[in-house]
């Protein structure tokens, strides 16, 4: 399915160079063209190219072909791929898109612009005083379980007001939007839909929502990013984050 995914008889886990840029260029006209379709500017819809499980050379030719979002799930994982490319000075904005345990608050408030998985009172105010401490509180979005699956991270849709007040109006901290990973087997549209309602009430602006099985889709109900791996670097040589939640390491 995903365009850049290998052949049955092709080992090689990753895409060549070129098809990665070229990969790259057909997302960005098909988020365009979704976002012309729905009647919202191309501009308003941003990428985040996710790079978990890819190399750094995978990750290089990303930059090059002019992408500067990014997505990884795992803080251990992004601590080996990022500082180095960091040290370059490109000015990439590093999301975490991945479930964040309390005790690597501090190692993710370090490498991570934005932290799209806020889902529990504890962590919010975890990610609120250790970032004073660090001097950098990175941007943040509620994850919210909007198909309550007991395996998923992310907190239920009832709760969400009283946390997004909780992080915004007593903690300070820069609470940009929603984030969701709607359920494997469900029409997307109605959670898509659902987290639209919830920020709408909130007065929150931004929407993370969309993959790429199904980001024309998100992009319909008001995303204002969405988070594509597969279809830029080809298929992951095994499941991660957003499929199993088996998350971060061990
Ligand atoms: C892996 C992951 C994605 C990207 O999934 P693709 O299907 O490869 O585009 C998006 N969001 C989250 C939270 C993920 O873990």
């Amino acid at each position: 399915m995903a365009p850049g995914s290998p052949q049955a008889t092709d080992r090689q886990p990753q895409p060549a160079p070129r098809e990665i840029a070229t990969n790259l260029n057909r997302v960005r006209a098909e988020i365009a063209a979704a976002a012309a379709h729905a009647g919202r500017p191309a501009d308003a819809v941003s990428l985040v190219a996710v790079s978990k499980m890819h190399p750094v050379s995978a990750i290089r030719e990303a930059l090059a072909a002019g992408q500067r979002g990014f997505g990884e799930n795992r803080v251990q994982e992004a601590e080996g791929k990022w500082p180095v490319i960091k040290a370059d000075g490109p000015d990439v904005v590093l999301h975490l898109i991945g479930p964040l345990q309390r005790n690597k608050v501090r190692r993710a408030v370090r490498l991570f612009d934005v932290i799209e998985t806020v889902d529990r009172a504890e962590l919010a105010a975890a990610i609120a005083s250790i970032g004073r401490e660090e001097g950098r509180i990175p941007g943040i979005f509620i994850q919210v379980n909007t198909g309550l699956e007991p395996q998923k991270a992310g907190i239920p849709p009832k709760g969400t007001d009283a946390l997004v007040r909780l992080c915004r109006d007593e903690l300070g901290l820069p609470v940009r939007g929603l984030m969701c990973i709607p359920p494997v087997d469900e029409e997307p549209s109605l959670h898509f839909a659902l987290l639209r309602e919830i920020a709408r009430r909130n007065g929150l602006a931004e929407l993370s929502m969309g993959m790429t099985s199904d980001f024309t889709a998100a992009i319909r109900f008001g995303a204002t990013s969405v988070r594509i791996g597969t279809a830029i670097f080809g298929s992951r040589p095994r499941v991660s984050g957003a499929e199993s939640e088996a998350g971060d390491d061990h």
